[in-house]
């Protein structure tokens, strides 16, 4: 290594400005999300990209208080701006000092009483008439998706167990088996209990083309005919 390629010497507690804001300024940290170090439980400060124990102080040298850091960086209002071990021990001072302190609990009870009669959650809506930040939005999508997974997870293994039951190990043997013996696409929703449009595909893969019933309104009775499945290829 020439002495003109000297390495670049980089803080060891930043990194790079891989993100940025809506508007294109670039940070730190990803928008809409605080990012903490594995190890020491320290946060990063999207605007320098520098791990703080706590961010609050810091970003007032960047001009921003902590709630509107938190605004602008698309954070939970609700979110605290310091190492999760730190938050806990706050919490624990907070907790202590409240069931010690009477004229704590008399200042608080303003808002407790505000709180449990729903007023604080009419004035928090007023006061932020905006949508939610993005951050509480991805929680949201991500509790939402985790939610999905399971319950489809769920609905896999009845259907396994049901297929067992009646003495199948897989879905297109018994729907090739069903489908044998005249078995209606009700009769299958019912067994399956798939919705229409996965029983559909699964009947496609098991070789088998769903005929749906034709309207036969000119034929004396004009009785409706369930659709019953048949075989592509015999
Ligand atoms: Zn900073």
């Amino acid at each position: 290594m020439s002495a003109a390629t000297a390495p670049v010497v980089r803080h060891e507690s930043q990194h790079a400005r891989l993100w940025s804001l809506p508007d294109g300024a670039g940070l730190h940290a990803p928008y809409g999300e605080l990012v903490v170090e594995p190890g020491t439980g320290r946060v990063c400060c999207h605007l320098c990209g520098r791990w703080f124990v706590s961010l609050g102080g810091h970003v007032r040298r960047h001009g921003y208080t902590a709630d509107s850091y938190r605004k602008a960086m698309g954070l939970c209002r609700s979110r605290p701006l310091v190492a999760e071990a730190l938050s806990r021990s706050i919490a624990t001072r907070q907790r202590l000092a409240y069931q010690r302190c009477p004229s704590l609990r008399t200042r608080l009870a303003v808002g407790q009483e505000l709180s449990r009669t729903g007023q604080l959650t009419l004035l928090a809506c007023a006061a932020y008439p905006a949508s939610p930040p993005p951050e509480l939005m991805r929680l949201r999508r991500a509790a939402l998706d985790t939610g999905r997974a399971t319950r489809s997870a769920q609905r896999e293994r009845e259907l396994a167990l049901r297929l067992r039951e009646l003495g199948f190990g897989d879905l297109a043997s018994y729907l090739r088996h069903a489908h044998a013996t005249g078995t209606s696409l009700r009769g299958l929703a019912r067994t399956t209990r798939l919705g229409r449009p996965r029983l559909h595909r699964e009947l496609e893969a098991a070789g088998i083309r769903v005929r749906l019933a034709v309207p036969r309104s000119t034929q004396r009775g004009a009785g409706h005919q369930a659709p019953t499945a048949t075989a592509i290829a015999q």
